[in-house]
């Protein structure tokens, strides 16, 4: 009797072991197929950026009922009328960034916080600003269960930067302005690269540069459409969602 106990548990155990297994790899092999056939095709090069995209949990930063999309070729709706970008630009913008894992890092609009994940590995601090308030709780607490100790988000307008941890090595923004913020080139050190969509129909993805001289360099990548990045100030007052801290 006690045998047949011991077997029943055993299989039981094996059972369960094998089910969270096939769980794991459910994702694993979309990502696997998503660096392949998304990032690597298109030319995606850097070793450390298709690593990070092939091991970071893109599902779990969707909406549950969207999860099985989440390695898919395109954005998806996160909620408040926001969106997770597409793989491809999410591995073409952190390319541009030219990190060498010693960066403090900048990151307006942190959306599901998904971005900043792919950051966190690649560079010594994120700080990210989000100015819909739910989304800068639900991606804050998100990234520290997920252990992402090295990012930092702020619920508040991007357009002022985060002055106190400023200058920094690099900038990410993950929404479009009209023009690159002057602001975010202030706190942007010498030699630093700034990378975002600019425009509003017309949209180009850009790098600017700040070289050694002050100078600004601007380069553009491709046409991209983002979420616009909104103005604080027009936001309505009586939206308690949008309260703005400073
Ligand atoms: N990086 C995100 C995608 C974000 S979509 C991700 O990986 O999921 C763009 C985000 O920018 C939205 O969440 C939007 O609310 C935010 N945003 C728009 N204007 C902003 C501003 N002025 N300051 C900070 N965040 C802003």
């Amino acid at each position: 009797m006690y045998q047949i106990k011991f077997v029943i548990i055993l299989f039981f155990f094996c059972f369960s072991y094998a089910t969270e297994k096939t769980d794991a790899d459910w994702w694993q092999k979309k990502a696997e197929i998503m660096v392949k056939n998304q990032l690597e095709r298109r030319g995606i090069q850097n070793e450390e950026v298709l690593r990070v995209m092939r091991e970071t949990p893109r599902h779990l930063f969707v909406p549950e009922n969207l999860m099985e999309e989440a390695y898919e070729d395109g954005p998806l709706p996160i909620g408040e009328g926001q969106t997770i970008s597409q793989p491809y630009i999410v591995a073409l913008m952190t390319e541009l960034l030219e990190l060498n894992g010693n960066e403090r890092i900048l990151e307006i609009g942190t959306g599901s916080g998904y971005q900043a994940a792919i950051l966190s590995p690649l560079v010594k601090e994120v700080y990210s600003i989000e100015i819909v308030k739910s989304l800068a709780q639900n991606a804050d607490k998100k990234l520290k269960e997920m252990q992402y100790h090295n990012v930092m988000v702020k619920w508040g307008d991007g357009y002022k930067g985060w002055a106190e941890h400023a200058p920094f090595d690099a900038i990410i923004v993950t929404a479009a302005p009209d023009q690159v913020p002057q602001t975010l080139i202030d706190q942007m050190k010498i030699g630093g690269r700034l990378v975002l969509p600019v425009g509003t129909c017309f949209q180009k993805l850009k790098v600017v540069s700040k070289m050694r001289d002050g100078e600004i360099g601007e380069k553009n990548i491709i046409s991209v459409r983002f979420v616009p990045m909104v103005h604080s100030e027009k936001i309505p007052r009586d939206s308690s969602k949008f309260q703005i801290s400073d």
